[in-house]
């Protein structure tokens, strides 16, 4: 599997992107709305590559900031 493009949007993600990168989180708080419903299934996280996790699409996290990619290139730089 090749690593994701810049033109490419994860199609699921777990929860500790969603909570990172998500436009519902701010500095680590919920901020989205009470009563959303989002369906979780184990899989592999389109963004930190955690495999056998709980992941769900990017909306049930109100989607990702505009600049998810600029902090995801910082923090791969191992
Ligand atoms: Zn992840």
């Amino acid at each position: 599997m090749s690593r994701y493009s810049n033109d490419e949007y994860p199609e699921k993600i777990c929860d500790d992107c969603g909570a990172s990168y998500g436009n519902w989180y701010k500095k680590g708080y919920y901020i989205g709305p009470p009563h959303h419903c989002a369906t979780y299934h184990t899989g592999t996280c389109d963004l930190c590559k955690a495999d056998n996790v709980p992941v769900t699409e990017p909306r049930d996290y109100g989607h990702l900031r505009a600049k998810w990619r600029s902090e995801i290139m910082k923090r791969d730089v191992i």
